[in-house]
């Protein structure tokens, strides 16, 4: 039985069930390289250039900790997921920045999915990756429809108020739904891509802080899909990048939402699509008499004490203006 690794950092927050449920269909055995750790984090520090944004720079740390486990890494070539729409330039070069940045790798499965080129689409994309595990074509498609299914509904348990590692929890039935959100004084979305959220170790716990300080957070994913395309299309243009779209469409509703009492918003120091998003975000939000507003950016010389001293004066304005 083939031995697959998944790093656990970029893309795997939006994906993992699917990669994994599919993986294993096809016979594979699938492991992931756990949370990011500073021994990961420096690991991707020392490999990558610095130019690179802190989300790359960790995932290259996952990916050193997998590479002597297994016989394959799962590295897919998103290139657009949606039409007339395109993934951020690093994250389809992915493969090949892996190849030459890391040595001593075991062969990459990369296939390529690109929706906007006939014959580049998921269906392709599947049966790639049944060719690269000689797994025959029928096989594939019954263990591509049976993941599609489990993925949908790790996306509903999202909506329904759950982070994705509590959703892939449930699913597995390793925990209850009690663990749903728990009714909280202050309610505050913190927008940014999934492995800025998610990932406890590169945003300095934030979420759990939040919690403790009696804040429920929302999130993109905990929002309907067509709540956010049907924001996003309200721009003057369009944005052609997925993550970003995403992230702008979440904004605009958090900010018409009254229930929703400030906006965190995570950014990668070195990340285009970030730099254009947050400025876009923050311009909003000093529109008119001003949402509470709180850009935090991530990158390797983040420290704690600033992180904790920042969130805490935004808490405590947000108690301040719900009082009054
Ligand atoms: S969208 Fe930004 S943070 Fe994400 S991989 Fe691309 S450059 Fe890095």
């Amino acid at each position: 039985m083939p031995v697959v690794g998944i790093p656990r950092a970029l893309l795997f927050y939006h994906y993992y069930p699917l990669w994994r449920d599919f993986l294993a269909g096809l016979g594979c055995q699938v492991v992931e390289s756990g949370p990011t750790t500073r021994r990961i984090l420096q690991q991707g520090l020392a490999a990558a250039v610095d130019e690179t944004c802190l989300p790359v720079k960790a995932f290259y740390g996952h990916v050193q900790a997998l590479k002597d486990r297994v016989d394959y890494l799962f590295l897919p070539r998103l290139v657009s997921v949606q039409r007339r729409a395109y993934i951020c330039p690093k994250l389809l070069g992915l493969p090949d920045m892996v190849r030459h940045s890391l040595t001593n790798l075991p062969p990459l499965l990369s296939p390529t999915i690109d929706v906007n080129r006939r014959g580049r689409g998921v269906w392709a994309a599947v049966a790639e990756t049944a060719a690269l595990l000689q797994a025959s074509s029928c096989r594939a498609w019954s263990a591509f429809l049976r993941a599609w299914r489990r993925w949908r509904r790790w996306q509903e348990l999202q909506r329904q108020g759950f982070f994705p590692l509590e959703a892939q929890e449930l699913l597995e039935g390793k925990a209850g739904e009690e663990k749903r959100r728990a009714e909280r004084r202050l309610r505050v979305g913190v927008l940014g891509h999934p492995y800025n959220i998610y990932d406890g170790y590169v945003n300095m716990g934030l979420l759990q802080r939040l919690e403790e300080m009696g804040v429920e957070v929302q999130t993109p994913e905990m929002l309907p899909p067509k709540t956010i395309a049907c924001y996003a299309r309200r721009l003057p243009k369009e944005l052609f990048w997925t993550l970003g779209r995403s992230v702008l469409g979440a904004a605009s509703h958090f900010f018409t939402d009254p229930g929703i009492d400030g906006i965190i918003h995570l950014i990668s120091f070195g990340c285009g699509p970030d730099s254009l998003v947050g400025e876009l975000v923050e311009r909003r939000a000093r529109r008119g008499q001003g949402f509470p507003f709180l850009l935090l950016t991530l990158d390797e010389h983040s420290g704690e004490a600033g992180l904790i001293t920042r969130l805490e004066a935004f808490v405590d304005t947000l108690e301040w203006r719900r009082g009054r």
